[in-house]
């Protein structure tokens, strides 16, 4: 968690020239006492502030990495255009045939290696995979930084008690808890893309496939590659809960329909928006309800989300519709 001097993306924070000196008290007290079994630190929170220009400068980075999965699709697409050959039956030059051999021996590993040789068996290509899936590695643990980070300044904004008896170790504990968040995150987005796995890897498959292939289906292996009904990439799309549960329609405050959805960048957890800005409002920011949730959640982290109001609609009109077909059915019996 360096600082690397970026400014705060957020302009309602003011610049805290104490930053980094407070957070070495911190580490040089903690240092200090040996025990583990020591009180936890309490911080005032100003701490907090001083933490936001770190969890902005995450924001450069991330970007770089998406960028990152256009350059090496749009690279993998120029490869193919040269070796690539359109009758064949896989992605890739045929020539030079790779003895790739699965990593691991977990279904999902042997149906991701099945998957990637029905593709190609070019081992360039699977270089580039490599290479696309060694980011998303990286976005998922840099999320998690970020989450942790967020979480941090968010307990100590509100007082809260850290899990660490100081910041560095309250810090790996909020880690710990965000790489599992993010390891179920990814599981899940990949389920999402109906043919389990990284969306930036199927995106750049589909690409390379297209380019000679473009009225042929894409190969996926021995899975049955069943595609997803819903293929849209909003990545609000989301609507798993952090311990990999689905998301129920109904908001966990009013336990009745979503209404104008919201879901919190932090936990992933939806809410209607009047009912969790009520919460907010008085107090500027709030932990999450969700019984064992309690990330914090501010206002800024809530973001409309559409996809689910979509699916909130329609499961209304399919209840609606049985409801009605029930009367009919009732009516229509003699
Ligand atoms: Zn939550």
């Amino acid at each position: 968690m360096g600082a690397t001097g970026a400014p705060a993306s957020s302009s309602r924070t003011p610049q805290t020239p104490s930053a980094s000196q407070s957070r070495h008290n911190g580490e040089s007290s903690s240092s200090a006492s040996s025990s583990s079994q020591a009180p936890p630190i309490e911080y005032p929170r100003t701490v907090a502030q001083s933490l936001k220009p770190s969890i902005g400068s995450f924001i450069p980075h991330t970007d770089h990495i998406k960028k990152s999965f256009d350059y090496l699709t749009d690279a993998a697409v120029e490869y193919e255009e040269f070796y690539g050959q359109p009758g064949a039956k896989t992605a890739g030059s045929t020539e030079k045939p790779s003895s790739r051999k699965p990593i691991g021996r977990s279904k999902a590993a042997l149906a991701a290696h099945a998957s990637q040789q029905a593709f190609s068996q070019d081992p360039r290509i699977h270089q580039m995979e490599d290479a696309i899936l060694a980011a998303v590695d990286i976005q998922y643990q840099m999320e998690a930084e970020r989450a942790a980070l967020e979480s941090l300044a968010g307990l100590i904004s509100m007082g809260g008690k850290l899990p660490g008896m100081d910041l560095q170790v309250s810090f790996q504990e909020l880690l710990k808890t965000e790489i599992k968040h993010q390891q179920n995150q990814r599981k899940q987005q990949q389920k999402q893309t109906g043919r389990d796995m990284d969306r930036p890897l199927l995106d750049f498959r589909t690409k390379v496939w297209d380019y000679h292939h473009m009225n042929e289906p894409m190969p996926v292996g021995n899975l049955d590659g069943a595609m997803g009904e819903d293929d849209e990439d909003d990545e609000m799309e989301i609507v798993m809960t952090g311990d990999g549960g689905q998301q129920s329609l109904k908001c966990p405050l009013t336990t009745k329909f979503l209404e104008d959805p919201v879901t919190s960048s932090s936990c992933k957890h939806s809410f209607s928006k009047d009912a969790i800005m009520s919460m907010i409002t008085s107090q500027r920011q709030t932990l999450c309800p969700v019984h064992g949730c309690n990330r914090p959640i501010t206002a800024g982290m809530l973001q409309s989300n559409k996809a689910l109001a979509r699916k909130v609609a329609r499961e209304k009109l399919i209840q609606e519709e049985m409801s009605q077909a029930q009367e009919d059915e009732y009516t229509t019996v003699e």
